[in-house]
């Protein structure tokens, strides 16, 4: 059975001269095609969320901020991306996406959506590129829509997943697990329910024993019906916002680890792409390829 992968058009946004490479998601798509790794009819394109849908893990006076155009200077300067309405439109769009993925992945063990995220999100205010939470959101979605009670979060962005772990704080269904960089951005880290801050230029060893270390025992522990793995690029060692030191081919081990380690126990897993500012994109773009085509190869 082929991999679902959920894809649209509408995630590129104009931002200006910035370091988030918003071409990556066309880029990727692109070369998976032209490689063969997927079909045009592996393609799904999303449907976007609502505004109610988006506050069941936003406040309803953010959401009304966003909706009219309302962010203060204060708020667009922590948000780190210039808001426009086309950049709500295409993160309503993307959160439809992580919520599609989850919902194939249940069908299907697993998804990948080229997109999403968006883990520094929090309830009543966005920050570091990230406008909403889209994976806060699927996940309360899915509960709300009776289709899964108990979430896991694997979060290897090279950054701490804060706004994730702030939304689910006080709630036991869902698991959320960051392996990042401790010295790095966000300063200030809100628990999550199991967090490794790994030294300054941890290499591919020591990162894949801490993931072999952790992972087989959440997962053990916490029984998840889904988890949503964010598979940032950033923990390359030539990552411009990145400070660990993993290799191309580290990378694609830690991916296999997290598939192998889900499918042993039976999870299904949506996967999203999270951060990636590689020195050169085109490093960002084969990190994200080698994820699609580590899953696509589990099947
Ligand atoms: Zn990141």
């Amino acid at each position: 059975m082929p991999l679902p992968v959920i894809s649209h058009p509408g995630y590129a946004v104009d931002i200006g001269p910035h370091v988030f490479p918003m071409e990556k998601y066309r880029l990727v798509r692109e070369r998976l095609l032209a490689e063969g790794t997927i079909t045009a009819e592996d393609l799904v394109q999303p449907e976007p969320v609502t505004d109610d849908d988006v506050r069941l893990a936003h406040t309803a006076e953010f959401v009304r901020k966003i909706r009219e155009g309302r962010l203060s200077m204060a708020e667009q300067f922590t948000l780190e991306v210039p808001y426009s309405p086309a950049l709500r439109d295409a993160m309503w769009l993307m959160t439809g996406g992580t919520l599609l993925a989850a919902r194939l992945a249940i069908e299907r063990q697993i998804a990948v959506h080229l997109g999403g995220g968006f883990h520094h999100a929090f309830p009543d205010h966005g920050e570091g590129f990230c406008l909403v939470n889209d994976v806060a959101i699927a996940i309360r979605m899915l509960a709300r829509d009776g289709l899964a009670q108990r979430a896991l979060v694997v979060d290897l962005d090279v950054h701490h997943g804060n706004g994730t772990a702030a939304i689910f704080r006080d709630e036991p269904t869902v698991f959320t697990f960051s392996m990042h960089q401790e010295r790095n951005y966000p300063a200030w880290k809100p628990p999550s329910d199991l967090d490794v801050g790994l030294d300054d230029r941890t290499p591919d060893a020591s990162y894949l024993a801490a993931l072999e270390r952790h992972l087989p025992d959440i997962v053990a522990r916490h029984r998840p019906e889904i988890a949503f793995y964010l598979a940032g690029a950033d923990p390359f060692e030539r990552d411009q916002l990145g400070g660990l030191a993993l290799s191309m081919d580290g990378l694609r081990r830690r991916d296999a680890t997290v598939f192998r380690t889900l499918r042993e126990a039976a999870v299904p897993v949506a996967v999203m792409l999270a951060g990636g500012y590689a020195v050169r994109e085109d490093d960002t773009v084969e990190i994200h390829c080698n994820t699609v085509r580590v899953a696509a190869g589990t099947r």
